[in-house]
């Protein structure tokens, strides 16, 4: 699960790393308040920013300084209903901004080959950073954390000092600590800090310093560890989750479109992505991976069949299920109350083995639904009527 800058910035506060404080707004209006607050408090400047999940807003526009009330409200006013990627802006972070003396990259991830969290590092920070390692590899430094041990204060002193970061590597070190930290706690997959700068400050007594901030943050969950967090299931932004996601997230349905034309229903991941070979085996492409998941209920094979003809690709279907806890005759009525809504006549290939499979044999059977015995016939007919479909 992908969350905004302000909601990463949060999750980053919580574990000690220096983050400029910022406001969010969801009007024009809003932003303008925000932008008073932060210039009667001393800022010169401030810098609004579209909160949406995708990279790059700096060069899509998203990202705008101004000067004063009226033109942050005037910035803001362009930002929000901007189109950044395919996405809507609904939102605005709105801080002072900082005066920037340099960017550096610094990024906690996963490498599952290692099976370690991979710190990477860079003094070619504000660019995409794939666009550095395509180009310049060495301009990238890499470090393992123990699993156990954690990442080590001479392996981050390390890492700032590689990194270009001499002067401020006590700064770098801790931050590079915390972001392992923040890794470790909320099991992230990715916790992004590009750009870690550093800015030039006025302190209390007047006299400028520099200081080594994150500007930005972007942090990515693991879906699957989200339930060790229920806290942060409230940090989801549905304004931006797609309806299929949505709809399969509520019914208990792991379903991940793809691009091909057979829509496949099964239940458990091995088996689904099994069903997947076979279909290209036998020369289709699966329209989506979706497991309906153990005992699925009648309701949930309907829903799961409503997601998959939602995708106007979809020229056949593939039913697969193996009954163990799911129960045959359950997915055989889900299926047949499925058809009686389907909206589209969009042919069905159902082979049911296991729990009860006599009982759904029965019963599809008596609604007249195409039937297979073996998992490759399955996969030959639905090819065969998703190229029938496209001919017609
Ligand atoms: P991204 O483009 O989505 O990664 O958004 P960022 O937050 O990283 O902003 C993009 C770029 O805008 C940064 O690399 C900076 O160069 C610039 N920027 C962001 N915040 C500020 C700020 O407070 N002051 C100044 N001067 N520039 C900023
Ligand atoms: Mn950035």
């Amino acid at each position: 699960m992908k969350i905004q800058e302000a909601d990463a910035k949060s999750l980053l506060l919580a574990h000690g790393l220096p983050v400029p404080s910022w406001e969010v707004a969801r009007t024009a209006g809003e932003a303008r308040a925000a932008a008073e607050r932060a210039l009667t408090a001393g800022a010169e400047r401030v810098v609004i920013k579209a909160q949406v999940l995708v990279g790059g807003r700096g060069k899509a526009g998203g990202v705008k300084l101004a000067a004063s009330a009226d033109e942050a409200e005037r910035v803001a006013g362009a930002i929000l209903g901007m189109d950044i990627k395919g996405i809507t802006v609904r939102k605005v972070l709105v801080a002072a901004a900082a005066d920037i003396v340099a960017e550096f990259y610094l990024a906690a991830t996963i490498d599952r080959h290692a099976k370690r969290v991979l710190l990477l590092g860079s003094a070619e920070g504000g660019v995409e950073i794939e666009a550095v390692a395509a180009e310049h590899p060495e301009a990238i430094v890499a470090i393992h954390a123990h699993p156990y041990l954690g990442l080590l204060d001479g392996e981050a002193r390390r890492l700032a000092f590689d990194m270009g970061l001499g002067g401020h590597w006590k700064a770098a070190a801790s931050i590079a600590r915390g972001l392992y930290r923040t890794m470790v706690a909320f099991d992230a997959d990715l916790v992004e800090i590009n750009p870690l700068a550093i800015v030039r400050e006025r302190g209390p007594d007047g006299a400028i310093a520099e200081r080594l901030v994150c500007l930005d943050a972007k942090i990515t969950l693991d879906d699957s560890a989200l339930p060790r967090h229920p806290e942060l299931e409230a940090l989801r932004d549905l304004d931006e989750e797609n309806p299929a996601d949505a709809a399969a997230r509520a019914e208990g349905i792991t379903f991940i479109k793809l691009d091909g034309t057979i829509g496949c229903m099964v239940n458990g991941a091995g088996l689904a992505m099994t069903t997947m070979d076979l279909v290209k085996r036998a020369g289709g492409e699966p329209a989506n991976f979706l497991d309906i998941g153990g005992g699925a209920r009648s309701e949930r094979v309907a829903a799961a069949m409503r997601l998959i003809l939602e995708d106007p690709k979809v020229t056949a279907i593939l039913v697969n299920i193996f009954g163990g806890i799911t129960r045959g005759d359950e997915v055989a009525r889900g299926l047949i109350e499925a058809r009686a809504q389907q909206t589209r006549d969009v042919p069905m290939i159902v082979r049911i083995v296991g729990t009860n499979a006599l009982e759904a044999a029965q019963l599809l059977h008596e609604a007249r639904f195409v039937t297979a015995a073996s998992l490759d016939e399955a996969a030959t007919k639905a090819v065969g009527a998703a190229a029938a479909g496209a001919a017609a």
